[in-house]
């Protein structure tokens, strides 16, 4: 299901840093984020809309500073084309409210060899109970 919301309703849900990563295609620095080292059981969650993003099985430790997952779970991203800061890049968004969430990266491990690198701050985390 589709997720619309106006700039406004979701500048009064989101913190501003929520907001300017995910609806303006910022980037949280490095080693900053809540969710870097988290290596609990789980399941991470767009912040905007809920939808369930990845499990906390395919979090691996890349060194980027930035969470990191070889898999997505099905049909939850949207990957776009980002030509932006000089660089040939795919960025991924939540397929349900387009929030921004990072990029997606061909040197991931395996079984996938994929990186999905994601600003924490796009991401809550739901803990298996
Ligand atoms: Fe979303």
């Amino acid at each position: 299901m589709k997720i619309t919301k106006s700039e406004q309703e979701w500048k009064t849900q989101l913190s501003p840093e929520e907001y300017y990563v995910t609806r303006e295609h910022g980037t949280e620095a490095p080693f900053s984020g809540k969710y870097y080292t988290n290596k609990k059981d789980g399941i991470y969650t767009c912040i905007c809309c809920g939808l369930p993003l990845f499990e906390s099985d395919t979090k691996f430790d890349s060194g980027t500073g930035w969470p990191s997952y070889f898999e997505a779970i099905e049909d939850s991203i949207t990957e776009i084309k980002d030509m932006t800061h000089g660089m040939s890049r795919i960025e991924v968004r939540c397929s349900s409210c387009d929030a921004h969430l990072g990029h997606l990266f061909p040197d991931g491990p395996e079984p996938t060899n994929l990186r999905y690198c994601i600003n924490s701050v796009s991401l809550n985390f739901k803990e298996k109970e």
